[in-house]
């Protein structure tokens, strides 16, 4: 199974480096080499500033034969998901693609996903911390604006779970709520180079995801354009046991089979 589309990317990294042509022809010139067919720019709500759908519509223009989507990812951030919910509202249809994702727990202003900081899990228990985990993916999800789910069990990322732990027992109700929701969820090789060493989500929450027909996207979650499309080898074997035999590709919010 060839994987042609990466819809989880990161151009500005960790700060706001507004987009240019400059900065953003490497991560096509990647896709090209990589055999990527179509490529979502997802960066960080706290960065939109430096989005710029002029320079995405020239990118377009310069790049006819790799597919551009206008993306960002949503997440709840005590400080900026207002503000980026309410941009996300008022550029929707602008945007082709909008991740949800959770890097937060409740009353916390330190993302839950930095590695070496287990104390947020430590506090809390990992039953504690995986079942508040789930209780803000489903205020995400509830709160709406989103297209797809990212690295939807990202709280295993210290390779920590409680001893009793069945992935697609435990988030057999958020897919369930996916599904209402018309959400889609993505199959990201970040998990690889993580602690837990392990795809986001695990292969039985994907076969779960699989049953209930939910659509299911490929990921990298780069934060540099050499890791566009990294582990897409395994990742194809991976869906291909899973039963994901037709990842989805999007545009202008909706999906279809690739
Ligand atoms: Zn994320
Ligand atoms: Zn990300």
């Amino acid at each position: 199974m060839n994987l042609i589309c990466d819809y989880h990317t990161h151009p500005q990294g960790h700060e706001v480096r507004p987009y240019t042509i400059e900065l953003l022809r490497p991560w096509i010139e990647r896709c090209r080499a990589r055999g990527i067919r179509s490529i979502a720019f997802t960066d960080h709500d706290r960065y939109l500033a430096g989005v710029d759908f002029g320079v995405l519509d020239s990118l377009r223009g310069q790049f006819p034969d790799v597919e551009i989507l206008a993306g960002i990812e949503l997440d709840n951030d005590p400080a900026t998901s207002a503000g980026g919910l309410r941009w996300v509202e008022a550029n929707w249809d602008r945007l082709d693609f909008v991740l949800g994702s959770v890097h937060f727990f409740a009353g916390e202003t330190e993302m839950l996903d930095r590695v070496g900081k287990l104390e947020q899990f430590e506090s809390r228990g990992l039953s504690g911390a995986f079942e508040q985990y789930v209780l803000e993916l489903e205020k995400l999800i509830s709160r709406g604006q989103i297209d797809c789910l990212a690295h939807l069990d990202l709280v295993k990322i210290h390779g920590l779970r409680p001893h009793d732990y069945d992935p697609a027992e435990f988030f057999l109700p958020i897919l369930q709520l996916a599904k209402t929701a018309g959400l889609a969820i993505e199959a990201s090789t970040a998990g690889w180079r993580k602690p837990v060493g392990e795809q986001y989500p695990h292969a039985s929450i994907l076969r779960a995801a699989v049953e209930l027909d939910i659509p299911v996207t490929t990921a990298s979650d780069a934060h540099s354009y050499v890791q566009v499309a990294e582990n897409y080898d395994r990742l194809a074997g991976l869906l291909q046991s899973g039963g994901v035999t037709q990842p989805v590709t999007f545009h202008a919010h909706n999906w279809k089979y690739v």
